[in-house]
């Protein structure tokens, strides 16, 4: 089964990924942006600013979703893994949607990925995750809290939409992490 763990920057994926991959039996664990060279070209160049025109990011987000999906995911799922990655294309259609890339467009781009069986969308204020990010030490190009906040705003019309459970990551990563277990057993588990 493929799961995607999704939340604006300081939401918490990460920290609750980790503890799920102790929760529940055989997980693999992966991200996005992936390490395969797509993947390090957003790092290392777009996201530091390199990239001049979110329609660019967008592509970018597209191609290395694609590429990460065959190099790794599908393999993994075929060797009976649970895989769970922290962020797909919901990640794309908040971020690049919130910088002006239409919704319709990065929805196309994306039609060569398959769906995940479940999406689940940490839910924090902004203003928390600012803070938490701000522990963290690295603040990176979309990391702001203008921003954030209509990222979220979309990560949660697109959950109401499309019927992605939304769990309260203002919570520790504990009981989060306890929230999401539960809800990968009741629909992708049993
Ligand atoms: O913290 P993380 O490793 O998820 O950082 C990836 C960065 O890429 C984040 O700052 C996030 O805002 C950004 N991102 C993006 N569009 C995506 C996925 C991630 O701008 N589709």
């Amino acid at each position: 089964a493929f799961v995607a763990v999704e939340g604006i920057d300081g939401s918490g994926k990460s920290t609750v990924i980790q503890l799920l991959a102790k929760l529940l039996p055989k997980v693999y664990v992966t991200k996005e942006p992936s390490d395969g060279p797509v993947g390090r070209l957003i790092k290392e160049w777009a996201l530091k600013g390199g990239s001049v025109d979110p329609h660019v990011d967008a592509l970018l987000f597209a191609a290395d979703r694609i590429e990460h999906y065959k190099r790794e995911v599908e393999p993994k799922i075929r060797e009976g893994y649970l895989v769970i990655s922290e962020r797909y294309v919901e990640s794309s259609i908040a971020y690049q949607g919130a910088a002006g890339v239409p919704i319709d467009f990065i929805k196309y781009i994306n039609k060569l990925v398959p769906r995940p069986d479940l999406t689940v969308i940490l839910d924090v204020d902004p203003e928390v995750a600012e803070a938490r990010i701000r522990r963290r030490g690295h603040v990176e190009k979309y990391e702001y809290v203008q921003f954030l906040r209509r990222v979220r705003e979309i990560y949660l019309t697109r959950a109401a939409e499309e019927g992605h459970p939304v769990v309260d990551a203002s919570r520790s990563p504990e009981e989060v992490a306890a929230d999401v277990a539960e809800i990968i057993h009741r629909s992708v588990i049993e």
